[in-house]
Parts: C-alpha cells; sequence; structure tokens
C-alpha cells in the first residue's frame, strides 16, 4: 500500500524513501518548519521542479522563496525515477503536435525539449555527481506497424532534429544496439543520458540552499487560504508546525498532492502508478544474451510502454505500468506482472532474479501535454501535467515558472504556457477507465 492522492485528504510526511536502486548514502536531512514565517514566494514541493524554481528566482532574478516537502528532497517522483534524461514531455507524439499546432510550434517545442536535456546537462557539469550513463536513448517500435511513423516523424522535422535524432532500420537495432530484444527497428536519440535522479534532486536541493533559499522538509502543506478572496493580500499557507504567509504561491507537487487540496487543481491531471523492478547484477552470459550497448536506455511503442536500461554495475531496470490504486501498488501481483514483461521482452533470459521493486505517481493531463500556469488573479502559478515524461522537462520548467513570474514576455511562444490544465470531463470515472484500458490492453495482447 501506498499513499494514494486521490484517496488519501493528507499526504504523509517524514516518509523514508521506498526501497529503490537509488538511495545509496546518507544525505542532509532538511529541518521541518516549526515556526510561522513570511516570505514573498512559496514553493510546494521539493522535486525537481520546485528546487529549480527556487533556484532560477534566486540566481536570475535575486527573489526570496521557501521551499516545503512534506517529506525530504526527491520523494516523489524526482527521487524514484528510471533517471531517463530525455527530450519530451506529455504524450503527444511531432505529427499530432503539428496537426494540432503546426509545423513552426512543434520545432519551438521541439527546441524546448532539446534545452531541457541541456539544462540538466550544465547542471550536472557544474558538479552535481549523480553517476551519469551516456549511450544515448531508443524508441524502439515493437512491432513493424509502429515504425513508419517513428521514421515519418524524421521526414517531417529532419531540419529541426538534425542530427538530434537518428533513423534505425531493424538490422542496426540487433547488430549496433540491443541484439537480444525483437523489434522493427527504431529511432535513436544520441543526446539523452541516464542518471541516478535521487543523486541528482539532492545535488539540486545543495545548489538551492546555497543559494540562500530555506527548505523544509517534513512539512506538509495541509491548507490553504488562497486569494480567491480578491481582498485577501497574502496567502495563509498551513502546516503542522507554523503558517507560512507568502504573496505568491507556487505549486510544484506533481500528481502527490491530495486532490482536494488546491481548488486550482482539483481533477486536473489523473495520478497513475508506474512501477519499475531492478534486477540482481547480470552475469556474464546474461549480458551476452541482451546485447545491449553500455549506458543505451529503451523505451518501446507498445499501448502500456515498457521501458528499460542497463545500470552500470550489470543491474537491469525495467518499468511500466503498475497498479490502479495506491492500497495495490505493492501487492506482489505487479511485481509478478512487470517480471513477466522483462521476461517477453528479453525471450532468452528464461529467467531473472530481480532485487527492487518500487512505484510512483505519475501525473496524466487530459490533454497529453504539460502547463506551466499562472493565475495572475490569484498570484498562483503552477507546472504539472507531464505524463510520465518530467525529469529533464522539470528542470526547464522551474526556469520557465520564475520567467513567467518576472517576465513573461520573454518566454517563447508555446502552448505549455498559454491555457490552464483542462478539467476532466467525469473525474470519477478515470480509475473505471484505466482498469477498463489494462484489461482491453492484456485481451489484445500488445
Ligand atoms: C516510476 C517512475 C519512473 C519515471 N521515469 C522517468 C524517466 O525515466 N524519465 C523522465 O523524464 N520522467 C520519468 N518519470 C517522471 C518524472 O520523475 C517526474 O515527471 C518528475 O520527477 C516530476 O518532478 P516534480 O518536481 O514535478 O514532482 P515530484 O518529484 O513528484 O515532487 C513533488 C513533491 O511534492 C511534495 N508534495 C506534494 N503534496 C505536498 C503537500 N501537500 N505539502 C508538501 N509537499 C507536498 C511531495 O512530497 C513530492 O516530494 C518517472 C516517474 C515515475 C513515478
Amino acid at each position: 500500500m501506498i499513499y494514494d492522492p486521490l484517496v488519501d485528504n493528507i499526504i504523509p510526511s517524514n516518509q523514508p524513501y521506498p526501497d529503490s536502486a537509488w538511495v545509496s548514502e546518507e544525505k542532509k536531512q532538511y529541518p521541518k518548519l516549526d515556526k510561522d514565517v513570511e516570505t514573498e514566494i512559496a514553493i510546494v514541493g521539493a522535486g525537481y521542479t520546485g528546487l529549480s524554481t527556487a533556484y532560477h528566482l534566486a540566481t536570475k532574478y535575486q527573489k526570496n522563496c521557501i521551499v516545503i516537502d512534506a517529506n525530504q528532497p526527491g520523494w516523489g517522483c524526482s527521487g524514484r525515477n528510471g533517471g531517463f534524461v530525455l527530450p519530451g514531455s506529455g504524450r503527444m507524439s511531432a505529427p499530432q503536435m503539428t496537426k494540432k499546432w503546426g509545423e513552426v510550434t512543434t520545432k519551438l517545442i521541439y527546441q524546448e525539449f532539446l534545452d531541457s536535456v541541456n539544462a540538466v546537462d550544465e547542471l550536472i557539469t557544474s558538479g552535481i555527481d549523480c553517476q551519469r550513463q551516456n549511450g544515448g536513448y531508443i524508441k524502439l517500435a515493437h512491432k513493424a506497424s509502429k515504425l513508419a511513423p517513428l521514421h515519418q516523424q524524421l521526414v517531417e522535422h529532419s531540419s529541426t532534429y538534425k542530427d538530434a535524432i537518428i533513423p534505425l532500420s531493424q538490422a542496426q537495432v540487433k547488430d549496433e544496439y540491443l541484439g537480444g530484444v525483437k523489434s522493427a527497428g527504431g529511432i535513436y536519440f544520441p543526446n539523452a543520458f541516464g542518471i541516478n535522479p535521487w543523486l541528482f534532486c539532492h545535488g539540486l536541493a545543495e545548489r538551492v540552499e546555497k543559494q540562500g533559499v530555506k527548505i523544509f522538509g517534513n512539512t506538509p502543506l495541509i491548507n490553504c487560504l488562497d486569494k480567491q478572496n480578491a481582498n485577501a493580500k497574502q496567502h495563509v499557507l498551513f502546516t503542522p508546525n507554523g503558517k507560512i504567509h507568502a504573496k505568491t504561491l507556487i505549486i510544484a507537487s506533481n500528481a502527490y498532492h491530495p486532490n482536494k487540496l488546491f481548488p486550482i487543481l482539483k481533477n486536473k491531471t489523473f495520478p497513475v502508478i508506474s512501477s519499475i523492478l531492478v534486477t540482481k547484477p547480470l552475469s556474464s552470459e546474461q549480458l551476452d544474451l541482451l546485447k545491449m550497448r553500455e549506458g543505451l536506455m529503451v523505451m518501446d511503442t507498445r499501448p502500456m510502454k515498457y521501458y528499460y536500461r542497463l545500470l552500470s554495475n550489470n543491474r537491469l531496470l525495467f518499468g511500466g505500468r503498475g497498479a490502479v490504486t495506491g492500497k495495490r501498488a505493492n501487492h506482489k501481483k505487479y511485481r509478478t506482472i512487470l517480471e513477466n514483461g522483462l521476461l517477453e521482452t528479453f525471450p532468452r533470459l528464461k529467467s531473472v532474479e530481480v532485487e527492487k521493486f518500487w512505484s510512483g505517481w505519475v501525473n496524466i493531463s487530459y490533454d497529453d501535454y504539460p502547463r506551466i500556469y499562472h493565475d495572475t488573479q490569484q498570484n498562483i502559478l503552477y507546472s504539472s501535467g507531464y505524463c510520465g515524461a518530467g525529469l529533464a522537462f522539470s528542470v526547464q520548467a522551474g526556469k520557465r515558472l520564475a520567467q513567467l513570474l518576472h517576465e513573461p514576455h520573454t518566454l517563447p511562444k508555446l502552448p505549455f504556457w498559454q491555457s490552464e490544465l483542462k478539467t476532466y470531463p467525469f473525474p470519477t470515472m478515470r480509475r473505471i477507465a484505466l482498469h477498463g484500458l489494462y484489461a482491453l490492453t492484456k485481451l489484445r495482447g500488445s
């Protein structure tokens, strides 16, 4: 059982990190807020979004802010993801974006995605040690009909992508990148890289603190009086041991805040579980069967995607869908589903020993793309709806949130910050629909 944002009314605090493959050493424990404070800007959530926002507010705009988290930095997705640093967010393909917004905007979006990878790269290069693994990323067509649309987007946008995406034939995938998996080919992103996401999040937190920003851990926001009342001059944020008075509220809680906590976000996202398993170190015989290029990361084109990478200690990380509810998240059935998925993907392996299994909530927006939004009347900003692809993008989103607050006219013209997240039309049906989708996918066997 894990905390469930659609069921629980308060996020648990002071929780240990999940037993993932990432938590490797003691890190600083940020103290809880224990008195009333006043600040210009309060940020809720110490994942990449919140920390990157604080970093840019402090470094670019010399703004005073504080960051609170119900737990320690990286307790949410940012400390438990797969560590794929990729150019992308949301769930729309390039052809879908072109259809909706046209070619010029799609190119700008793709540039933003590339910039987000560069933003992570710059932070790491400037001294965040997070076990970086270069090796690129393949989007793998799991059957022939999925290859043409992947390659088509390269033909349509070759001038934008230049050498940032390379088409791969079936034979190239097999001979040069990944021999142990059946595929029809794919596309390769050479600039993508893997990291230990938990170490990266802590490195970012240390950076932020060095800028004089106060980070409070184990400090859940349990209620807030927002500025819906036009006469109110400040937000009042209630935590168990102190109130925060803030002119501006920035919500960086991703899928993790209780659904009813923020009226501005109620029923605007759908928390869905993604789970990961990590094997024991593979033997040299097993590694020969994988035939996987060092550092390579892969995600396939199934409706319920699998993603995997070989870690530097020869452990295989394999992720995919999890349970529908928090109550069932740790049930052994879901670990077995993922284990079976791994063995179906790598049929030559026959068996593997699993060492770690954990889950987290990703945040699906109704129309499949994220939003970075400023409600100027209430003075609330949020960035949300990354649809499970938010490592690099959330770092960039932090920069954009700071910019949206202080110099919005300088933002590139992208649909991401021109509208609010859409409300799910039948919010109570979300989980029933997800159950249906999982059952249908199982029936179709894809
Ligand atoms: C299993 C899994 C694998 C993934 N793999 C990848 C990947 O490989 N690549 C990729 O690009 N993306 C991946 N993602 C998605 C990616 O991790 C997220 O998009 C990203 O980390 C979001 O960062 P964030 O800062 O917005 O949110 P989070 O890191 O989730 O942080 C939100 C924080 O808000 C805090 N919070 C919530 N409510 C409150 C409250 N009321 N009071 C105080 N604090 C509160 C939480 O404690 C939490 O720490 C994965 C996600 C999961 C779950």
